[in-house]
């Protein structure tokens, strides 16, 4: 059950306390408390967890200082939709919103390689107005010989970089709890110039006590990627991990999955769940065309199979395209064959524009219909 504080009560401790120890009191029953920042002002949402259904929606909603209760499903607790629930989703990190209803393109690195490559990356992005983007640090690699990122030694120059050419997110995948507190602390050294999107990837989706650690942090928002061998219900409640621990700035990526079904690609592209997720939680929706195909290869149409999956999930309304670009791809350390060139990062964001003009249209569309119904 989720009990929403009525606004007003931020500015009263006492009479908030008083609310909590109440709840406190009902037997066989956690509290949990989260504060979610918004925009504008923070919100007080308080989880009961436990045997709540002996409790009345009733006898909670009339407590001085409620202003909602929501009883919530079994599944996806925090990030579910539930009935009657009217929660806003979305949040704004560094002055770039995040939410179900609009798109942000993080193209870039899919590893940091050297200075040279992250400075041409980030002049491209500044030439099309672009202040996101995605740069690995910590790799986690399938062999132990191969390249494994260069880890906290290029921070500042990433960060200071980012800065110079006004880039205000970056997507930087972590693979345990200490490169948190190494990226903070590099920020903190370089005068914040920049913000980053901690990325939890696919091989650690299910590393539980990472997730945890990751959601208590308040600092940064959380991109955590879909578990490539794993069904959706279970890379949900791996980011349910990260709500329960408090952390409400989350996104949630498709990356495709691995099986030989998607021969030739990478893994089997899996954009089909971009609506179904939406439906499910109240997490914006990220797509990762470059690891779902894994190639440049195109078909007959001039167009690389890359771009086209990237507009089959923008078309049915993802939120985020994280994608992989290199300045000379044969020379990438990670992941060369599969990174599109500076030179097509405008085919690219204009291949975008139009998918995502498309669903705006079809959600017109449906609207009419919905209203003639
Ligand atoms: C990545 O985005 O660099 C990455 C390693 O992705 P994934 O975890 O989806 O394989
Ligand atoms: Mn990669």
């Amino acid at each position: 059950m989720i009990v929403l504080l009525d606004p007003a009560l931020a500015a009263n401790a006492a009479k908030e306390r008083e609310l909590l120890d109440t709840l406190r009191a009902l037997p066989d029953i956690e509290v949990k408390v989260h504060r979610v920042k918004g925009a504008q002002k923070t919100v007080t949402e308080v989880y009961l967890i436990g045997d709540t259904h002996r409790l009345s929606l009733e006898d909670i909603r009339t407590l001085p200082g409620v202003e909602r209760v929501v009883r919530v499903s079994e599944e996806y607790r925090v990030l579910g939709r539930h009935k009657d629930d009217r929660r806003a989703s979305g949040f704004t990190y560094n002055g770039v919103e995040f939410s179900q209803e609009n798109l942000n393109v993080f193209a870039g690195l899919c590893a940091v390689d050297t200075n040279e490559n992250v400075e041409a990356m980030f002049r491209a992005l500044q030439g099309f107005s672009q202040t996101t983007t995605r740069m690995g640090a910590y790799k986690p690699r399938t062999n132990p010989y191969s390249f494994q990122g260069h880890g906290k030694s290029c921070l500042p120059d990433v960060f200071t970089l980012a800065g110079k050419y006004g880039i205000r997110v970056i997507a930087m995948e972590v693979t345990h709890e200490s490169h948190v507190d190494e990226i903070a602390e590099c920020l903190e050294k370089t005068g914040k110039p920049t913000g980053v999107m901690l990325q939890i990837g696919t091989r650690n989706i299910q590393n539980f006590e990472l997730l945890k650690a990751v959601g208590r942090q308040p600092e940064f928002p959380v991109l955590v990627k879909r578990g490539f061998g794993i069904t959706l219900n279970e890379s949900l409640n791996a980011a349910e991990y990260l709500a329960s621990e408090g952390k409400s700035q989350i996104v949630f990526a498709l990356r495709g999955v691995k099986t030989n079904l998607g021969d030739p690609h990478r893994n089997l592209v899996d954009f089909a769940h971009v609506p179904v997720i939406k439906r499910l939680t109240r997490l914006p929706v990220c797509i990762d065309p470059s690891h779902s195909v894994g190639s440049r290869d195109r078909a007959q149409d001039g167009i690389l199979d890359l771009m086209h999956v990237t507009a089959q999930g923008v078309v049915a309304g993802a939120n985020m395209v994280l994608v992989d670009f290199h300045p000379n791809p044969a020379k990438a350390l990670v992941d060369g064959p599969q990174a599109l060139l500076l030179s097509e990062l405008g085919w690219f964001l204009e291949d975008v524009a139009l998918a995502r003009e498309t669903w705006e249209k079809r959600c017109a569309l449906a609207k009419k219909h919905a209203a003639h119904a």
